[in-house]
């Protein structure tokens, strides 16, 4: 996990610059993949694990990973939206060639740097898949930095996960081991069917050389998290990315608080072992 990303001189972290949609892609019935351009004023390009702050103009602005990685020269910025409420989902409906506000990017990465080496455990729940679809696209670029990888997926059911053509391509690539399971079973779904759980306790794992990455919802990471640290993986080396009520994104507004952290600033990429007592509380 990183430091929050520096501010370009002179401008303010809270003036939302506007960028263009370039292209936008159905994922599944309620969420869209966005690529987006700036319209003049670049931002800095979001590490993965970090968030930006989109702003739907005229209806408000919410917190979203990048989904995306950026090649060097480009600067595109790619963010994955489930339409939930009245500003993701003016977000998740804007066409090609509709205008954005972004601000950002905030918050901590998760970290890959220090993960070189390793062997990496990723695991996602429904749209938790998004924040860590950049680290998976990180591992397959630079395949040779990292041990084993191995994705764990899970949706509702088959037709909720996200980047489906993407995930059998990396299933059937070979380069990582590619685990999909769902809630709800159907004929003819070739996966698992169960929480991602599952296929995680049945992993084998080298507890000193593996780090974990975990998004999706809070129970999900809690008990992934638990699988992880009962094969012997420490709270440290398991992270996890956490979602509270943003505002600011720079650590002013007090909104995203979670007990002494404040998630826009300290998260949304948390070591388990400063989650865990947290998550622990109910209500906190
Ligand atoms: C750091 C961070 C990263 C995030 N990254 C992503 C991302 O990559 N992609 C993405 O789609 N979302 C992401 N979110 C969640 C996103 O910010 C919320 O879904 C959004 O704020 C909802 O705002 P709204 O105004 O559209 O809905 P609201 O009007 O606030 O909510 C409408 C209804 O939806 C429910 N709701 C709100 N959020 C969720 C949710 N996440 N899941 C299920 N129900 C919900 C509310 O309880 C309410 O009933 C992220 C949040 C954070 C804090």
């Amino acid at each position: 996990m990183t430091e929050t990303a520096t501010r370009p001189a002179g401008r303010s972290a809270m003036h939302p610059v506007p960028y263009r949609v370039v292209s936008r892609i159905a994922e599944n019935r309620d969420s869209a993949t966005l690529v987006l351009t700036p319209v003049g004023e670049s931002l800095p390009a979001p590490q993965p694990g970090e968030f930006m702050m989109m702003y739907a103009f005229g209806i408000g602005e919410v917190a979203i990973s990048v989904s995306g990685v950026p090649a060097a020269s480009d600067d595109t910025i790619t963010h994955t939206v489930r339409a939930v409420g009245a500003v993701s989902r003016a977000l998740h409906d804007a066409p090609p060639g509709a205008q954005i506000g972004l601000r950002g990017p905030f918050g901590t990465s998760w970290g890959l740097d220090t993960a070189v080496g390793r062997d990496l455990v990723i695991v996602a729940g429904g749209v938790g898949l998004a924040p860590l679809r950049p680290v998976v696209l990180a591992a397959l670029r630079d395949r040779d930095r990292y041990g084993r990888v191995t994705l764990i997926a899970g949706a509702r059911s088959r037709d909720e996960f996200l980047f489906r053509s993407e995930l059998d391509d990396w299933a059937n690539g070979g380069a990582i081991d590619v685990h999909m399971t769902i809630d709800v079973p159907v004929q003819g779904w070739p996966g698992e069917v169960g929480f991602v759980t599952a296929p995680l306790r049945r992993l084998p794992v080298r507890p000193d050389n593996t780090t974990g990455f975990l998004c999706g919802p809070e129970v999900m990471m809690r008990n992934g998290a638990k699988e992880l640290s009962r094969k012997g993986v420490a709270l440290s080396d398991i992270r996890v990315s956490l979602e509270r009520n943003m505002e600011c994104g720079i650590g002013w507004c007090g909104h995203c608080q979670l007990g002494p952290l404040l998630l826009c600033r300290d998260g949304p990429v948390v070591g388990y072992d400063a989650a865990e007592p947290l998550l622990r509380v109910k209500e906190l």
